[in-house]
């Protein structure tokens, strides 16, 4: 895997280490987005089971922007936050 790898290459050297520490930066930072992104969604999918008729995920969204709101078929409605 890093057979082609050597400290002796000078600047040459330099740029790879650059390239690696480029490249765990962007993966850590990618890594947390995707970890924010998922507490979002199941946050969304906690809020979206209808209190009085228990249905879930059977609901129109009443605004695009937070606080969201949701109105079940049954008729009822809640804020998804
Ligand atoms: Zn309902």
């Amino acid at each position: 895997m890093f057979e082609g790898f050597s400290f002796r290459g000078g600047a040459e050297a330099l740029a790879r280490i650059a390239g690696m520490f480029t490249t765990v930066v962007l993966g850590w930072y990618a890594l947390k987005r995707y970890i924010a992104i998922m507490q979002v969604a199941e946050r969304y999918a906690r809020r979206s089971i209808c209190a009085r008729c228990k249905a879930y995920g059977a609901f129109r969204l009443l605004r695009e922007r937070p606080p969201t709101g949701a109105r079940c078929r049954c008729g009822n409605e809640w804020t998804i936050d």
